[in-house]
């Protein structure tokens, strides 16, 4: 069989299933391994690199499955079924979209594609260049300090996981000053009386969506005149934002974007050109900015996926209807939290609650917690599972997840809650 049958007869292989807003599936080997920075608490279950691949339909397999991956995450059905009809013969090229040069005409149509929807979709200024790079959101907790550096100061409010490891690693090469007092839990962020800005500061940094905890900034915190720089990893593209409040936006690709491997940088032009010469050059937003993002070999597969899961977002009614679906899927949760007479618990501050990543406990305990999981698995509600540090559930609401997939986990929570009262 030719390379072209073949990956028809696999596209009919097995059949999933798949609501109009990308919602819940039927019949894909959905068994992932799950625990990265961001994975839910516990073991490893499946064996290091035994991938599955596709495989025949199987009744167990036949539940619908609905994924609240916190990172890798849900990429819309619709996305996926578009990428493995071009996957072997991308645009009539003869090979795959992930064979072709990063130099060729149909990549730089790729990226300039995906840069301009982005652009559309955030209402992203002409000041300011859109960045495609590597080394995860982790890597910007590098680049930002070795890019903005002048003074040598800048200020983190530390409002989570994130937000520190992303202050400690500025430390390595400036004054770090933290905006906010100390704590050891992050449950909320302390009101502006309490907050530390020095004028001089080089930038001022925060983490708008903390992933592990559920903490959400509800407003852009004011800087002045000193260039704010935002962590917007688990909740771009969930809200409309105002670029022009920001020296640098940047986002791991992985939670509302795509697959794992992409980092987007949104940099305000006149940002470029300063920061520590020690800068290595794949970090620094001068030399990608100058080079197009192709300074050395892009993650192209991840920008052309991208591209498919923004085209997908301005179907649906672009950012503004994302965030109206954010707002709604988020209070179904914690209204059937805060009205299950203590049964479940949402930790987080009202003002702080995250729209994206909602921390939630069983008041009773880890063996219920344990038990809720295990059941929730059963139907098909997959990866519940909270942040290793943290523990109890997670509801990693990012914008593949449907409204009624929502209700639905709400009407388990609340089935959950009414078999297991003490
Ligand atoms: N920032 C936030 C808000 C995150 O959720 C994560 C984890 N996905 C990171 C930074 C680190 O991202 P990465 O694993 O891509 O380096």
């Amino acid at each position: 069989m030719d390379r072209w049958r073949r990956a028809a007869a696999s596209a009919g292989s097995w059949r999933r299933g798949g609501s109009a807003q990308g919602g819940g599936r039927a019949g894909r080997p959905d068994a992932l391994p799950a625990e990265d920075g961001d994975g839910p608490a516990g073991d490893r279950t499946v064996t290091d690199g035994a991938a599955p691949g596709p495989q025949p339909p199987h009744s167990a397999m036949e539940q619908p499955i609905v994924f609240f991956g916190p990172g890798p995450s849900k990429i819309p059905d619709q996305v996926l079924e578009r990428v493995q009809a071009e996957l072997l013969n991308y645009a009539g090229t003869g090979v795959s979209v992930m064979e072709i040069s990063h130099r060729s005409a149909e990549f730089q149509q790729i990226i300039s594609g995906t840069e301009t929807r982005l652009r559309r979709l955030l209402h992203i200024p002409d000041n300011y260049r859109v960045l495609f790079v590597q080394g995860g959101a982790t890597g910007q907790f590098a680049a930002v300090p070795l890019n903005l550096c002048v003074n040598g100061k800048a200020d983190y409010f530390i409002t989570g996981t994130w937000s520190k490891k992303a202050a400690a690693e500025a430390a390595r090469y400036l004054d770090m000053q933290p905006v906010l007092p100390a704590t050891e839990k992050f449950l909320g962020i302390a009101g502006r009386d309490q907050w530390r800005l020095r004028p001089d500061a080089d930038y001022v940094y925060y983490c708008d969506n903390e992933t592990v905890e559920g903490v959400e900034f509800q407003e852009v915190p004011d800087t002045g005149d000193v260039p704010l720089v935002a962590d917007m990893s688990s909740n771009i593209l969930t809200r409309p934002i105002d670029v022009s409040k920001f020296g640098v936006i940047f986002a791991g690709a992985q939670k509302n974007m795509g697959p794992a491997g992409l980092t987007i940088v949104i940099v305000r032009e006149d940002l470029l050109g300063r920061g520590l010469p020690v800068c290595p050059s794949v970090l620094s937003y001068s030399t990608m900015a100058k080079a197009g993002s192709l300074y050395n070999t892009p993650p192209c597969f991840n920008v052309y996926v991208t591209g498919k899961v923004l085209d997908w977002v301005e179907e649906q009614g672009g950012v503004e209807e994302m965030s109206k679906r954010s707002d709604t899927k988020a209070k179904l949760i914690y209204t059937a939290a805060d009205q299950s007479d203590g049964f479940y618990v949402a930790p987080v501050d009202g003002a702080a609650r995250s729209r994206t990543t909602v921390q939630l406990r069983i008041s009773a305990g880890a063996e219920l917690e344990k038990k809720f999981l295990k059941e929730a698995e059963e139907v098909g509600f997959k990866s519940l599972k909270g942040h290793r540090s943290v523990g109890g559930l997670r509801v990693a609401l990012f914008n593949a997840l449907t409204v009624p997939q929502i209700e639905k986990l709400v009407k388990f929570l609340g089935q959950f809650a009414t078999q297991n009262r003490g």
